[in-house]
C-alpha cells in the first residue's frame, strides 16, 4: 500500500458526516447504519476497521467475500456481512452460508432459490428488494411498478423482507430516485432503506436512508475498477 490507511480517522470522518446529515433530515431516522463496502480491498483493511470498532461490511461478489470473510468472522463473531451485488442462483448456497443480510433480491427466480436455501440451512437472513428506480435495461432490480407484487411474492415464499435498495443511474441527479424508493417502501410498510454511496450518501440520508453503502470515501480508491 502506497498510503497509510488510517481506519479510525476515516471512520470518524464518515460517521460525523452521517450524523450531520441525519440531523439535517426532515424526518430524522433514529439510526443510520454504515455498510463499509470492502470490495477489491484486502482483508487487512477490513480488520483495521474492525479494530477501530466498525462491524458492518458489504461485498458484491460471493467468491471475493469467501476469500476474505470466513477467517475474519472466526475472529470477529459480531461481524455482519451484506451482499450488495447480483447473485447467481448457482451461488445461493455459499451466499446463504456466508452473508448475514442480502440487499440484492432482484428477481423471482432468485427469491425462490434464496427461500429454499435459507429453509434448508435454517438461516433466515434479512433481505432487501433491489428496485431499478431508473428502469435501466442493463441494471438489475425490480421495476418500481412491480415492487409491490414482488414484495408480496417474497413474503409468501417466507423471505424476511425488511426494506428496499437502489442504485440510481450513474449520470442522473440521485434525489428523485431516493425519494421514489422511500415512497415505495412506505407504501409497502417497509422500514429500511439502503441507498446512497460515497458520492451521495448525505443526500440519501436526508431522504430517509437507514443504510448507506460507502466504499471509496472510507477505504480510498479501488485499484482495479469494478462496478
Ligand atoms: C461498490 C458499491 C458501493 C460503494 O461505492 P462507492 O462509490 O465506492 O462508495 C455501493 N453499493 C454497491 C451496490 C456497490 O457495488
Amino acid at each position: 500500500m502506497s498510503e497509510v490507511f488510517d481506519a479510525a480517522a476515516n471512520l470518524a470522518a464518515i460517521a460525523a458526516r452521517i450524523e450531520a446529515a441525519r440531523q439535517a433530515s426532515l424526518t430524522p431516522r433514529p439510526k443510520v447504519t454504515l455498510v463499509a463496502v470492502s470490495k477489491t480491498h484486502p482483508a487487512e483493511k477490513v480488520e483495521a476497521l474492525l479494530r477501530a470498532g466498525h462491524g458492518v461490511f458489504g461485498e458484491n461478489r460471493v467468491q471475493e467475500a469467501q476469500a476474505k470473510f470466513p477467517a475474519l468472522k472466526s475472529v470477529w463473531p459480531g461481524l455482519e456481512l451484506h451482499l450488495i451485488g447480483p447473485l447467481q442462483t448457482n451461488k445461493v448456497k455459499e451466499a446463504v452460508a456466508l452473508f448475514d443480510v442480502v440487499q440484492s433480491v432482484d428477481r423471482p427466480k432468485l427469491a425462490r432459490a434464496l427461500a429454499e436455501e435459507m429453509a434448508k440451512q435454517g438461516r433466515s437472513l434479512p433481505c432487501f428488494v433491489q428496485v431499478n428506480t431508473g428502469e435501466e435495461e442493463q441494471k438489475a432490480g425490480i421495476a418500481p411498478g412491480e415492487t409491490e407484487a414482488f414484495v408480496a411474492e417474497c413474503r409468501t415464499l417466507g423471505l424476511n423482507v425488511v426494506g428496499l435498495m437502489c442504485i440510481p443511474p450513474a449520470e442522473e441527479e440521485p434525489s428523485p430516485h431516493f425519494a421514489l424508493l422511500a415512497k415505495i417502501a412506505a407504501r409497502n410498510g417497509l422500514d429500511q432503506l439502503s441507498m446512497g454511496m460515497s458520492g451521495d450518501f448525505e443526500t440519501a440520508i436526508r431522504l430517509g436512508a437507514t443504510y448507506v453503502r460507502v466504499g471509496t470515501a472510507l477505504f480510498g480508491a479501488r485499484q482495479k475498477p469494478q462496478l
